[in-house]
């Protein structure tokens, strides 16, 4: 009777019946989640193959772009493009794992990149 359906992305839940659970799954927010929850297990590469194909956004920058992960605009400026697109070649030139850039930074920084171009953004200030 009472079951609840918990929804990891948004931490909710809701009545556990087939069709609120897809009306829910289907909606913006989730999707948002989820595309931002996936961002961060795809590597460079994808996102540089992904992002290089997009049409930079021209909401984003001004922070009126309410798609986020799912826009099909990329939010990532021509210099983050450009620090995917060394950081692959550097992958692939330079076989010494050493002197390699943690993709970890190199996402921090992006994020950070991201996060002051967003007007938006509650963590800002
Ligand atoms: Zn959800
Ligand atoms: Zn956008």
């Amino acid at each position: 009777m009472s079951k609840r359906y918990y929804c990891d992305y948004c931490e909710k839940t809701m009545v556990s019946s087939p069709s609120i659970i897809k009306t829910h799954v289907k909606g913006v927010v989730h999707q948002k989640l989820v595309s931002a929850h996936y961002q961060h297990f795809k590597d460079p590469e994808t996102i540089l193959k992904e992002e290089s194909c997009k049409k930079p956004c021209t909401r984003f920058p001004r922070g009126e772009c309410n798609f986020g992960g799912i826009c099909r605009f990329s939010h990532y400026t021509p210099e983050q493009i450009n620090a995917l697109r060394d950081y692959v070649a550097s992958k692939y030139n330079n076989l010494n794992e050493a002197s390699q850039p943690s993709f970890q930074d190199l996402y921090q920084r992006l994020q950070g990149n991201l996060h002051e171009s967003c007007k938006k953004c509650p963590t800002r200030g």
